[in-house]
């Protein structure tokens, strides 16, 4: 009956407002420093295929609640953007990459870059930048070399405002890198505007890698135009050696993904660069 449906969706609503309050109450908590244990990064290897070598890795958010186990990040974070948690979640998450970026330079990886994941609402707000010179550069703990990785979809949505905050990110020697491309509907001329260095090709494509016919796909050519305009590609999501001999054949010059490693805690993402390194 129609009651027995309300009440199903009641309880149903409730849950997810039980869980929705759990999850905001531990991110307060993590970002006032009253919580350390909960939420915490995980490092993914950029492997360079020219090179052969580790060249960086992607900071990826963990969040592990008690009865709730692993949440999702596309989760947490989407949460964060609703309740406006995310700048201070974002800064939170800036600077535990900078610490590990300091842990890999006493380790003697002077070179390895940090790739941070910045949500377009962070991008968006007006003293971005400002919040990154003042607050984080002048308290010496950020550390480069260091990357941002910000969506397709924000950029083309609010090109001008978020192009010129790019802009200000590469002065202060930040490497960006967009995306989730592919996704979106930017033209190649548009790209050409932006102030990015790298495009980073969603694995839906690189997915396709594996069911289509060579002749079919069309990732080479992207390949090959993002090389015309100057931007090196990376391919996230690589997951088999079809993959990797594809994006090789056709010049792609970075890849992550499973069949190189899944994200790991920072005690394994230093062992794995130490014994690629010694290989
Ligand atoms: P993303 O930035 O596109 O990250 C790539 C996602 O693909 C990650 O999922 C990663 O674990 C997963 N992945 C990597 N290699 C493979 C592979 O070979 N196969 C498959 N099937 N998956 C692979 P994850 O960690 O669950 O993150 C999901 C999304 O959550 C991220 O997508 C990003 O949009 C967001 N996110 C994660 N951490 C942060 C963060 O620190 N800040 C922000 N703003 N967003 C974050
Ligand atoms: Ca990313
Ligand atoms: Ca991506
Ligand atoms: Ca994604």
């Amino acid at each position: 009956s129609s009651t027995d449906q309300v009440a199903f969706f009641n309880e149903d609503m409730e849950k997810r407002l039980l869980r929705q309050d759990k999850i905001v109450k531990v991110l307060r908590e993590v970002i006032e420093g009253k919580d350390t244990e909960s939420f915490y990064l995980e490092f993914q290897p950029k492997l360079d295929l020219m090179k052969d070598k580790i060249i960086g890795f992607e900071a990826l958010a963990r969040l592990r609640i008690e009865n709730l186990g692993q949440v999702a990040p596309d989760e947490f974070i989407a949460l964060a953007e609703e309740k406006l948690l995310i700048y201070d979640v974002g800064n939170h998450i800036l600077l535990r990459a900078c610490d590990f970026l300091k842990r890999l330079q006493d380790e003697g990886f002077h070179e390895t870059s940090v790739a941070v994941n910045i949500s377009g609402i962070q991008l968006l707000r007006e003293d971005f930048v400002e919040n990154l010179q003042q607050k984080l550069f002048s308290s010496e703990k950020v550390k480069k070399p260091l990357e941002f990785e910000v969506t397709e979809t924000v950029l083309l949505d609010h090109f001008s405002q978020i192009n010129e905050t790019l802009e200000a990110i590469k002065k202060m020697d930040i490497a960006i890198s967009l995306d989730d491309f592919g996704t979106g509907y930017s033209s190649f001329s548009r790209l050409a505007e932006l102030h990015i260095d790298t495009i980073k090709i969603d694995r839906f494509f690189i997915d396709k890698i594996s069911h289509t016919a060579e002749k079919d796909l069309i990732i080479s050519d992207v390949i090959s135009m993002a090389h015309k305009i100057g931007l090196s590609v990376v391919a996230e999501g690589v997951e088999d050696e079809r993959q990797k001999a594809y994006l090789q054949k056709y010049g792609c010059d970075i890849i992550q993904g499973y069949l190189l490693s899944k994200p790991l805690p920072e005690e394994s993402a230093i062992n794995f660069l130490r014994r690629y390194e010694s290989d």
